[in-house]
């Protein structure tokens, strides 16, 4: 693989913008990386080298969606790539061996989005989403918890997802794992070496997730904003929290198709014309896969907002996740890769800067999933990287205008994408 140097570009490393300066990277790992005022690096490179003039460009880490569902669908990962997210962590997804087959394919193919999943997450006997799934194991109580990690883990799993969910959302009212089961799970995971990340939707889930001491709730709560008492303690406990606020807002009811962040994706020409027509036509009216089902009265995504803010200005680490659920065949109007720009712009929303947004996409989601060796730009790290025009440090929107994206120093042909995508 002929090395390259990308030279005179803006560099955000996964933490800060270091300011201009080149990146060099050769068989799929960083080289060199040298911030302004370092002489340009093309000035002493062999002939063999392709330089990258990146004069008004920003290099970025690739991003990581700490949320989504792959489903199987390999085509999804494809679309995730060419957005520019590198790596997708998927919260629950089956057969097993399908998963890990999933999971061995995209970390040796360079035309997908590498991939970490929860494999078959845990529920109660006749909760959600086991109800409609029978094959699906569940946790009766807090004797089979320390099995059913031990299951999950010989499976493949790469972390534990934990339901708390009784589908008051979907219009049902069903059983849900107990605090005690919970607790269960999480420490039998720890014991394991794996995070446990709980589904969090009202209060009195996220109130038993904190309780029982797992490492990350995902979603939030929308019935109300989280009180101090609750946000000091997530600060305290140092737990981590992915709001999949694209999610939140599409599951809520809003007066215009174009007040939702995520649906005004379909008319942004920088992300439709990267987009395959289903994936286009679940932005713009697709309904499937929402985290809520239906419209109760009270539920405001603003209440997310709020909380996403008073988390962050606690302390504690927020994750851009967007909860893509779209396969071809199921319009979920969250589609991989492109929801994740979307989310970005509701992380800034919420009060996060365009530079902290952008760290909760790419270093942050490494180190708490222990993914050490990506989402910064140092040397030793892998290849994934996000060229794009201007600098989204002040303009988050900018992280849609792509320039080029590698994943494991391997170019990917988005323009090929674009135009397969176009024709579709
Ligand atoms: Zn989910």
């Amino acid at each position: 693989m002929q090395p390259v140097i990308i030279d005179n570009v803006r560099i955000f490393d996964g933490e800060r913008m270091l300011g201009r300066g080149s990146v060099e990277f050769a068989e799929g790992v960083i080289t060199r990386v040298m911030a302004d005022p370092a002489p340009r690096a093309s000035a002493s490179v062999s002939a063999s080298t392709d330089v990258i003039d990146g004069a008004g460009l920003t290099l970025l880490p690739g991003l990581i969606d700490a949320h989504t569902h792959v489903f199987g669908v390999e085509s999804n990962l494809e679309l995730a790539l060419a957005f520019g997210v590198t790596t997708e962590l998927d919260m629950f997804m089956g057969p097993p061996d399908a998963t890990r087959a999933l999971c061995t394919a995209a970390g040796e193919r360079a035309d997908l989005a590498d991939l970490r999943s929860a494999g078959l997450l845990a529920s109660a006997p006749g909760g959600h989403p086991g109800v409609t799934m029978p094959d699906l194991p569940t946790v009766a109580g807090p004797e089979q918890a320390d099995a059913f990690v031990a299951a999950r883990q010989a499976e493949g799993a790469h972390f534990i997802k934990v339901m708390l969910d009784d589908g008051a959302h979907h219009g049902m009212s069903l059983p849900a794992l107990d605090r005690a089961t919970v607790t269960a799970l999480a420490a039998a995971a720890r014991r394991r070496g794996l995070l446990t990340v709980a589904h969090v939707t009202a209060l009195w889930s996220a109130r038993i997730a904190l309780d029982s001491g797992v490492d990350m709730l995902t979603h939030l709560p929308l019935e109300a904003a989280l009180d101090d008492a609750f946000v000091t303690r997530t600060a305290a406990e140092k737990r981590v929290v992915i709001p999949t606020l694209v999610m939140l807002e599409m599951s809520t009811p809003k007066t215009s198709r174009s007040a939702h962040m995520g649906r005004s994706l379909a008319d942004d020409p920088q992300v439709a014309g990267y987009l395959p027509e289903h994936a286009r036509t679940a932005i713009a009216g697709g309904h499937e896969g929402l985290c809520m089902g239906q419209e109760s009265p009270g539920q405001h995504f603003t209440h997310a907002l709020s909380s996403v803010f008073s988390l962050h200005r606690a302390g504690v680490p927020v994750l851009a996740g967007t909860d893509a659920n779209h396969r071809p065949d199921r319009a979920c109007p969250v589609v991989h890769g492109a929801g994740l720009h979307a989310e970005l712009a509701l992380l800034v929303a919420a009060g996060l800067t365009p530079a902290e947004a952008l760290t909760a996409a790419t270093s942050a989601p490494a180190a708490h999933f222990g993914l050490a060796d990506r989402g910064v730009i140092a040397p030793g790290r892998r290849a994934d990287l996000v060229l794009v025009q201007g600098d989204p440090t002040k303009d988050i929107r900018r992280t849609r205008s792509i320039e080029a994206i590698w994943r494991g120093g391997v170019r990917f042909d988005r323009e090929a994408y674009g135009k397969r995508a176009a024709a579709s």
